[in-house]
């Protein structure tokens, strides 16, 4: 179906198909033309398969590497003093966060003051910045400690914040560990970097206010024993 104004990108559309139905015709290899469709993902066999394993310590690490580089090639969101934010290279929603100390250390209990509460922070800070700029209904928060537990990279400790939104878990995830993206990372770096400083001081004044009512409220159990 051709419009006025759209030949010219219907003429490409129609060369990418004729192109792609080229190639697989041409391979004459069997199968069964459906109506499903195909979500090609074979970097995630290649992680699952080696990049966990390649982790050996700070100098094949990943979270290590990322603030060596720029923020755009990293997909770091936001630096802190002692942690920093980055999307996951596999997410299990767009806009899924990672907080990961500086140092290479792979358990929370590893973690000094001022790291595990900047951590914290910057937790807070990315839930807001996921509300601000993609409307996030829900959040998941986690940290998978040793294999075991799920980590994929078990070596160097990260907090994973996932947003949530209203039948966000269709059937693609449940039968055939599939996840459709419908933005790139690129993107939604970018995105979520613009609205940080605007998510910061609302974390401030979200703080404050939350200061001021947990100074008036009874702590029950934590005076000094008499
Ligand atoms: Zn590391």
């Amino acid at each position: 179906m051709t419009s006025p104004g759209t030949g010219g990108s219907d003429a490409r559309a129609q060369a990418r198909a004729s192109a792609d139905a080229a190639a697989t015709d041409g391979f004459e290899l069997p199968g069964a033309p459906d109506a499903f469709e195909r979500f090609w993902n074979a970097h995630r066999m290649a992680y699952v398969s080696k990049g966990t394993g390649q982790v050996k310590d700070e100098h094949t690490c990943p979270f290590c590497a990322a603030p060596q580089r720029d923020d755009e090639d990293s997909l770091i969101v936001h630096r802190g003093r002692t942690a920093y934010v980055v999307l996951n290279l596999y997410p299990y929603n767009p806009g899924h966060l990672l907080v990961c100390p500086y140092r290479h250390v792979p358990l929370y209990t590893d973690t000094t003051t001022e790291e595990a509460a900047e951590m914290a922070e910057l937790t807070q800070t990315a839930m807001l910045a996921l509300g601000q700029a993609a409307g996030a209904s829900g959040y998941n928060l986690g940290m998978n400690q040793g294999a075991v537990a799920g980590a994929g990279i078990a070596a160097h400790l990260h907090q994973h914040v996932v947003p949530r939104w209203t039948g966000d878990g269709n059937f693609l995830p449940i039968i055939a560990r599939t996840k459709n993206m419908s933005q790139t990372l690129g993107e939604t770096r970018q995105i979520l970097a613009g609205v940080w400083d605007r998510a910061a001081r609302d974390h401030a004044a979200r703080r404050a206010a939350n200061a001021r009512a947990a100074a008036e409220h009874p702590r029950p159990g934590a005076g000094d024993p008499a």
